[in-house]
């Protein structure tokens, strides 16, 4: 604890002092770009990793950056989905899983899970991807299964009211991605390849798509909308 009350008071002392401005301009209001969802596993920085400030991004966090479907859990995941969405109108949703994912760890082995009945019952949230898994060996299942996550994540924020009518307005655009925090990289959903493709290739095949939209294909996730 000593080590979090020393970083409190640096932060008064130093850091609050040099974005006094930042501060006091966020007491107007909140514009955040994105809603952030990702696992609470404290080896994951979004603000860090995106280079964001206070006020940038509104984050979501929970074991295993589940998003149950809409409605079926009393949880705070649908509320925070809805003010993001329907009140801030962030026009991004981020869906983050990552690397030695604890919580899919569990889902892949619910023997290991016997003293954390909580954990249990909320990864059969996501119990459905258990049946795409492909064989392959412990460390290429668990990482399959981190993917599959985010994807099943994806689909069952398209059941949340909020981001539907977001989605068919097409103010809002969804993103799966999956961040390895031990080599800083981020790989991104592509649902027209049904994979994972680094952040910059992602990046130069959206420009490419933008750029021949007149002709080409739009991505899956505007015409599913
Ligand atoms: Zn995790």
């Amino acid at each position: 604890m000593t080590r979090i009350l020393q970083g409190v008071l640096e932060f008064q002392r130093r850091i609050f002092a040099e974005k006094k401005e930042l501060f006091e301009e966020l007491g107007k209001g909140q514009k955040p770009l994105a809603l952030f969802i990702t696992c609470a596993d404290s080896r994951i920085s979004p603000d860090l990793l995106a280079q964001t400030q206070p006020g940038e991004l509104f984050h979501l966090r929970n074991a295993g950056n589940i998003v149950p479907p809409y409605g079926i859990v009393s949880g705070g995941e649908d509320a925070t989905i809805e003010f993001a969405v329907h009140y801030l109108r962030v026009r991004d949703i981020i869906l983050c899983g990552h690397a030695k994912c604890g919580a899919i760890h569990g889902l892949l082995h619910p023997e290991n899970l016997g003293t954390l009945p909580a954990v249990g019952r909320w990864v059969e949230h996501s119990r459905g991807l258990l049946q795409r898994l492909k064989p392959g060996s412990d460390d290429e299942q668990l990482q399959q299964a981190i993917e599959l996550n985010v994807v099943t994540q994806l689909e069952h924020l398209r059941t949340h009211p909020a981001v539907k009518t977001a989605l068919e307005a097409r103010t809002l655009r969804m993103h799966g991605w999956v961040y390895d925090f031990e080599r800083g990289k981020v790989t991104v959903y592509d649902p027209l390849k049904n994979q994972f493709v680094p952040l910059a290739e992602s990046i130069r095949d959206k420009m490419l798509r933008d750029a021949g939209r007149d002709q080409g294909p739009r991505s899956e996730w505007e015409t599913r909308a």
